[in-house]
């Protein structure tokens, strides 16, 4: 497994930036996690939309998935001009059913709705789903292969499950949306300094 972060800003881009965004490589596989606004120019650096196998969002905040609205366009192009002939992937949560929609209904998404506790096989990765505290359902996943454990929090406020979550991991990915000075006390993201203490 290899991991690309494309982007990491949140919830907007600092200019010349994108949102949340990570590629993670595997066995020839190109698996995008989360692709918040402003990933998709970035990406396309790296990759042609027509070489993303699987695409994951942990939740349905625009700086995790605005760009997922832009990518079913160019998915339509693919498959019109015979680059892509089957339907993109997609696994992410349910709710927000208005956002959700927008992406399931898309005749090149293939939607798979994530749950709580949900495991998959991926391109010979087990990937595990968990759900944490955040406005909108949003979920850890972890990607195992090979002995070896990638973690990412997507966003969560700060709670002990994503600790036994990520225990074990060889890399964890961990928000951090805040600094300890300029958190509230309901705030539904972690702060830097949260995100060491749990690391
Ligand atoms: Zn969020």
């Amino acid at each position: 497994m290899k991991l690309f972060c494309i982007g990491k800003y949140g919830p907007y881009p600092k200019a010349g930036e994108s949102c949340s965004c990570y590629v993670m490589t595997h066995n020839g596989k190109n698996i995008v996690i989360d692709l918040g606004c402003g990933a998709l120019s970035k990406l396309l650096n790296m990759l042609p939309s027509r070489d993303i196998d699987a695409l994951v969002l942990s939740h349905l905040h625009a700086d995790h998935m605005g760009d997922a609205l832009t990518l079913r366009y160019a998915l339509e192009v693919d498959r019109k001009l015979g680059r892509r002939t089957e339907p993109l992937p997609v696994y992410l949560p349910a709710e927000p059913h208005a956002e959700s929609s927008l992406l399931s209904s898309h005749a090149m998404m293939d939607a798979h709705f994530m749950t709580d506790g949900m495991r998959i096989q991926l391109f010979g990765m087990d990937v595990a789903f968990a759900e944490m505290p955040h406005p909108v359902p949003s979920f850890a996943m972890s990607f195992a292969t090979g002995g070896r454990k990638l973690v990412y929090s997507g966003d969560t406020r700060d709670n002990g499950r994503i600790i036994e979550f990520a225990a074990g991991a060889d890399l964890f990915v961990m928000e951090a949306a805040l600094l300890e000075k300029d958190k509230a006390p309901a705030a539904p993201h972690v702060s830097a300094k949260d995100a060491g203490r749990i690391a």
